[in-house]
């Protein structure tokens, strides 16, 4: 999400004009915050430390993102060689200021083309309509507001016009997604874009197992287009643990949707995020997210020791009750079984054939991209190979993280 609104804003500086550049050389510096936990947020402080050596009179220093919706104005308090405090999606004031300060006379707005990769974010939701007990997002993001249908289809294509050839949709719960126009939800959506000539894949996330219905991994399944990646966060595997967290869920039911995607989807690639020694997690829930995490075999767990933000129900009205080490002893425990999944189910795919999408070259000049289901490809011994192509690839080898394959032929 934050990466959306960072091209985002970007794609908007570009058209007035303006040019990226190392910070040495740059007139202004914009800084896109995330605080979705406190280590993310004390890296915005000591980022915000560090540029008190850069700032200068003539210099610009601004800051957008989750940061703002917690904190507002006190930031300029706070660091007073902080200029700007931009809300996020509300870019047109500050760039209106910036062009008033730094007249460089460009002459005509620069294409976008170039700024668009191959894989373009599309926010399709803004915001979050759950109360998930740990979660600050509501809070810094506010309510849902959902982008019309035909809006998305138009940004999608002027992206697949300036050379994207992925689209992600992307929405904190992106499930819960509904044409505000009284057209239909995710699925609708998905068969639309789906039809633009010139996408070779889509994507979307996140998913929530409250809201996923069945239509959307129909719609995944007859695709030829749709990406078979499920992002799924499940966060405990104790329905207790759930309970507390205020997820609508239990494990019962998350396991029947991994059981309809994989009846549907057999290879689907499954990434879920998992919170260890959320208040009240005893050993014995502990070991039931364990377990859970062993039973379903993801392909990717993200893990994150729970820490409490400021203003959510957990913090205010529950004990940080897990002691540091013992979240951290769960946190290596699960993160070493998941990588042993990881790696065993990455194994599987040597001696197949996959369809990548070139997306660029790695630090030794080998072309990478994705394959349908999420896993990140590497082209051994290529010919010339242009990002934005559908490759074959044979793939000879693989580690817990990527596949390396030959073109088959
Ligand atoms: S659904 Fe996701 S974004 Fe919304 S409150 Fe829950 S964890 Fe936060």
């Amino acid at each position: 999400m934050n990466s959306a609104d960072s091209e985002s804003l970007a794609r908007r500086l570009l058209a007035a004009g303006y040019v990226e550049d190392s910070l040495e050389r740059a007139d202004v510096a914009i800084l896109n915050t995330c605080v979705v936990r406190q280590a993310s947020e004390d890296r915005v402080y000591s980022k915000l430390h560090e540029l008190r050596e850069w700032k200068t009179p003539e210099r610009t220093i601004a800051l957008t993102g989750c940061l703002v919706g917690k904190e507002g104005d006190g930031l300029r308090q706070r660091f007073p060689h902080l200029d700007a405090v931009v809300p996020i999606g509300d870019y047109e004031p500050f760039v209106a200021k910036l062009e008033g300060r730094y007249d460089y006379s460009l002459g005509e707005a620069l294409p976008h083309a170039g700024r668009t990769g191959i894989s373009h974010f599309v926010r399709v939701i803004q915001g979050c309509d759950h109360n998930c007990t740990f979660c600050i997002v509501p809070r810094v993001r506010g309510r849902e507001k959902h982008v019309a249908i035909d809006a998305v289809v138009a940004e999608c294509r002027q992206a697949i016009a300036d050379g994207a050839r992925e689209v992600v949709l992307l929405g904190q719960n992106v499930d819960d997604y509904h044409d505000p126009a009284g057209g239909g939800g995710l699925a609708a959506l998905v068969r639309e874009v789906e039809r633009i000539p010139g996408l070779k894949r889509l994507r979307f996330m996140t998913s929530h197992p409250q809201d996923l219905e069945p239509e959307l991994l129909e719609a995944m399944a007859s695709s030829d287009v749709v990406c078979r990646e499920l992002q799924l966060p499940v966060q405990s595997g104790d329905d207790t643990v759930l309970k507390r967290m205020a997820r609508g869920y239990q494990t019962r039911h998350y396991r029947a949707i991994v059981d309809s995607a994989r009846r549907l989807m057999p290879d689907i690639g499954l990434v879920t995020d998992v919170i260890v020694g959320f208040p009240g997690e005893s050993e014995a829930a502990y070991m039931n997210t364990r377990a859970l995490v062993e039973e379903l075999q993801f392909d990717v767990v993200h893990i994150a020791m729970y820490s409490p933000r400021p203003g959510t129900f957990a913090a205010t009205r529950m004990e940080d009750d897990v002691p540091r080490d013992e979240k951290l002893r769960r946190l290596n425990d699960l993160l070493a079984l998941s990588r042993e999944i990881a790696a065993r189910k990455t194994s599987r795919w040597v001696g197949r054939d996959v369809e990548v999408l070139v997306e660029g070259r790695d630090e030794l000049n080998r072309p990478y991209g994705r394959i349908r289901q999420g896993k990140r490809a590497i082209v051994m011994r290529s010919g010339e190979v242009r990002p934005g192509e559908l490759l074959n690839l044979r793939v000879v080898q693989a580690t817990a993280g990527q596949l390396l394959g030959l073109p088959a032929a």
